[in-house]
């Protein structure tokens, strides 16, 4: 019942991050969709919003500027949506290119542990198989099966660059404190995404992120079960969190997430979303919220 075609996709990517359109064919695709809301929600950059909002600008469509931040590491994976973010706040957008920047020196240092393994790899032949985006550990794999050291990007994985492989290098993240913090400084409302996707370790500290000034949590998504989704609800309530939805669609014929507007986002969602603009008080504070439903 909530995989039916929806009018508001909350979790969108493009190719300002690693989704395959443009955020303009984005736009096009969710107007010849019949959708009236979409967030626009690429890893760690605000680059396509300006765009897909020029695109949506005359018609029936709202774009909401949003990202997804990543922030990965010993605690697990968690990514976190912040929504009604303002695309030109500095400290976020310095905070953004910091984690760029770590990146670009993480992979250069994969390079260069690699040429020590006696594999040499070329940095602008890299960069080019990134194709202009965030150099990861993908490009880095391909680039191996290029040069004939290794057959497949899985064997490049499970012989060089995986968390134990001998060239790995950990990725640069922000802790979660900081990451929602950056959101509610640019006047976003911070959003944990797939918390069952991402893993009981996930689900289990929503409390945690509340404290922090987490507003909202992702139940609908495409692999959630109906169990994670109670369960998730179940939080939403006891914290006082907003539901939201999304479809996480990264492009046609891609796997990750599911296509565009296909996920149930409840109702009066997008309304508590901007609402929720700029509350800037975590804990121990009445919610904005309780007298109002
Ligand atoms: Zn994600
Ligand atoms: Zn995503």
């Amino acid at each position: 019942m909530h995989q039916r075609s929806n009018k508001i996709d909350l979790h969108v990517h493009s190719t300002a991050s690693d989704g395959i359109l443009t955020p303009s064919e984005v736009v096009r695709l969710a107007l010849e969709r019949g959708l009236n809301v979409i967030a626009l929600t690429d890893h760690d950059t605000l680059g396509g919003v300006a765009e897909a909002q020029q695109a949506a600008t005359g018609t029936e469509l709202k774009v909401i500027p949003g990202v997804e931040i990543n922030s990965e590491g010993e605690w697990g994976a968690l990514h976190f949506l912040g929504y009604y973010v303002d695309p030109e706040n500095g400290p976020l957008r310095e905070k953004l290119q910091a984690m760029l920047d770590a990146r670009l020196s993480r992979a250069r240092k994969m390079i260069r542990r690699l040429g020590e393994l006696g594999m040499p790899l070329d940095w602008d032949e890299v960069r080019t198989l990134a194709g202009g985006k965030s150099i990861g550990r993908p490009h880095v794999a391909r680039a191996l099966v290029n040069r004939g050291y290794v057959e497949t990007t899985q064997e490049a994985f499970e012989s060089f660059i995986a968390r134990d492989g001998p060239a790995y290098i950990p990725r640069p993240r922000l802790g979660p404190p900081e990451v929602i913090q950056a959101i509610v400084g640019a006047g976003g409302v911070p959003v944990l995404a797939h918390p069952a996707h991402s893993g009981p370790a996930a689900v289990e500290r929503v409390p945690e992120f509340v404290s922090y000034g987490l507003r909202g949590v992702e139940v609908y998504y495409p692999d959630h079960s109906p169990q994670d989704v109670e369960k998730l609800l179940g939080l939403c309530r006891e914290h006082d969190l907003i539901a939201t939805g999304g479809s996480d669609f990264h492009g046609p014929g891609i796997e990750e997430g599911a296509p565009l507007g296909s996920v149930y986002v409840p109702p009066g969602c997008v309304e508590r979303l901007r609402e929720g603009r700029g509350y800037r008080a975590p804990t121990g504070r009445p919610s904005p919220y309780t007298s109002q439903r």
